[in-house]
């Protein structure tokens, strides 16, 4: 079952008089399960396609089916709602409440879930521990590492069982030792069937991926499954 489809996608921006194509012609299907990665240089569409593909916009042209559903004409209401139930986000730059601890930051999407604070506390629990952080619980992000602070987003991003955990540039602001620590999660995570789109600039990112589809000007360059995957070690 496809669980991303966009079938010629476009978006235009309007800035005074000028008109920018930032994608000009995009359909993709993504399958449940997969693990696929965004890549191109600077300006080929790749921030766009991703706030298309995270319903955090709509595309000026073409369709975007995502688990079923046609959400490329909703409204930014319709939208919001689609978005907390389908998408988990995963930021360079963490997103992390600090005044609030580790297991607070992954609880918060329950809230607006309406779960029961009991409940809340026990599925954030269980997301910590799916991410080895099940010790750092009542920790501030202040009081973590990087790839600590990053694995709690990423507990946070799957705490509603999401159908897509959406990852822009997860390791542009970590060190190579802890990028590849966050690679290694996102390994397990895909082995126990978690679909997975990565955006990244980085080859040696891109790698760990099992699809790398590259945009450049607008347009898909390649499409290609990734016959060498890395396996962390
Ligand atoms: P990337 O993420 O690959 O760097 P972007 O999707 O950010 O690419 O940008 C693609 C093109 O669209 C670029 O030419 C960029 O300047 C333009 N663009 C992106 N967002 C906007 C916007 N909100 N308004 C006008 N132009 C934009
Ligand atoms: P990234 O580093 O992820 O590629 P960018 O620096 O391209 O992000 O863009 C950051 C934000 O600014 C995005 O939300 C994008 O839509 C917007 N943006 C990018 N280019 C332009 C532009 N030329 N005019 C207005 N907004 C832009």
């Amino acid at each position: 079952m496809n669980i991303i489809e966009t079938s010629q996608i476009q978006k235009r921006y309007i800035m005074g008089a000028e008109v920018v194509e930032a994608l000009k012609d995009i359909t993709i299907s993504i399958r449940k399960g997969e693990y696929v990665a965004f890549m191109g240089p600077s300006g080929s569409g790749k921030s766009t396609l991703m706030n298309i593909v995270g319903c955090l916009d709509t595309p000026t042209s073409g369709s975007y089916i995502l688990n079923g559903q046609d959400v490329s004409r909703m409204g930014e209401n319709e939208l919001a709602e689609i978005r907390n139930k389908e998408i988990g986000f995963v930021f360079q730059t963490f997103n992390l409440l600090p005044r609030q601890t580790a297991l607070e930051n992954v609880a918060l999407p329950l809230i607006y879930a309406g779960y029961s604070r009991a409940d809340r506390i026990e599925k954030a629990m269980g997301a910590l521990r799916g991410v080895g952080l099940e010790n750092r619980a009542h920790h501030r992000p202040n009081e973590l590492s990087g790839g600590q602070r990053q694995r709690v987003a990423v507990a946070r991003a799957l705490v509603n069982d999401p159908s897509i955990l959406l990852a822009d540039e997860p390791t542009g602001n970590l060190d190579t030792k802890t990028s590849y620590e966050i690679m290694d999660l996102f390994d397990q995570l895909y082995s126990k069937g978690n679909t997975i789109v990565m955006v990244t600039h980085e080859e040696d990112i891109a790698k760990y991926s099992h699809r790398i589809i590259r945009l450049r000007d607008g347009v898909i360059e390649s499409d290609l499954v990734n016959d060498d995957v890395i396996k962390p070690v």
